[in-house]
């Protein structure tokens, strides 16, 4: 089966997709972009990404492209077109084409709307959170609007290329303070000595994951105390458990921070409890 994309209101074949070589996001990175977990071919945690992904775009003073209701029925065409039952759902919004120039075009301009679905391996997803992933931390070098989910993500690409090629799974970035801010495409938990479970508060210069604020709720209502403050890595390696969030990995367990496991290198029983409680809830709500 060929992959279809959506593309400003027309499915084309992936491979043949493309916007203008003038396309605002391509030339200066001025867009945004969403990402869903697909569970069952249906849209995980839909509440939380619309609202972010209408709060990116009002940082960025562009429109909606369309109502709530006509991108959830794109992002679902895109899915079932593309035959996904498991997997993510990528939406772009940039700008749109205009003769380069870096302030804001000046006659109105029509945003580039872009989805594309992809199918996951949830057995193997499985089997990764079933042994555990590890990080390596890096200072955080980004810009100051990081609750902004842009398309300009260089630092974020070279901190996971680092991370790949000291095999890790993901790099968490740590601030001037010493304080993990959090992954290079997830936010980054830990359950402490008392068994409370740290992630950084969303004050902070940090992408509000949506991932990490369904699974507050689920922590919430299954017993657990959330602190939302900063860990240094020292806390961090020397946790009960770590793990991190987002809408690709869920909840990944963490068994190794550097060159240090995470107390005895095995993924932890809440990180996996809470993993499974999260897939649940998602499947419950999904859209
Ligand atoms: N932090 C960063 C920098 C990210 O890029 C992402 C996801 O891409 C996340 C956190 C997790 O966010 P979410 O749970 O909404 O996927």
């Amino acid at each position: 089966m060929s992959r279809l994309a959506y593309v400003n209101g027309r499915f084309l074949r992936h491979a043949e997709a493309g916007v203008s070589i003038e396309d605002r996001g391509y030339q200066l990175g001025d867009g945004i972009y969403e990402v869903w977990a697909v569970f069952d071919g249906k849209l995980a945690d839909p509440k939380g990404h619309f609202a972010r992904l209408e709060r990116s775009l009002g940082e960025l003073q562009i429109d909606m492209p369309m109502s709530r209701a006509a991108l959830t029925v794109a992002l679902r065409e895109t899915v079932r077109r593309n035959k996904v039952r498991y997997g993510i759902v990528y939406l772009q919004v940039t700008r749109g084409v205009a003769r380069r120039d870096h302030a804001f075009p000046t006659v109105p301009t029509a945003p580039t709307v872009v989805i594309t679905a992809r199918s996951g391996d949830s057995a193997a997803a499985q089997a990764k959170a079933a042994k555990g992933v590890s990080v390596i931390t890096l200072p955080d070098n980004r810009w100051g609007r990081c609750d902004i989910k842009t398309i300009n993500l260089l630092p974020n690409v070279l901190a996971k290329q680092a991370a790949r090629e000291e095999g890790a799974f993901e790099a968490w970035l740590v601030d001037a303070d010493g304080l993990v801010t959090e992954g290079a495409s997830s936010n980054a938990w830990i359950v402490d000595a008392d068994g409370v479970l740290r992630t950084r508060d969303i004050g902070a210069n940090i992408l509000r994951g949506v991932t990490r604020l369904t699974l507050i709720e689920v922590a919430k209502s299954a017993g657990y105390t959330i602190d939302e403050r900063a860990f240094t890595v020292a806390e961090a390696k020397a946790a009960r458990e770590a793990f991190l969030t987002g809408a690709g990995a869920l909840v990944m367990p963490i068994v190794r921070i550097d060159d240090a496991p995470v107390a005895n290198g095995h993924p932890g029983q809440v990180a996996s409890a809470l993993r499974a409680a999260y897939i649940q809830r998602a499947k419950q709500t999904s859209i």
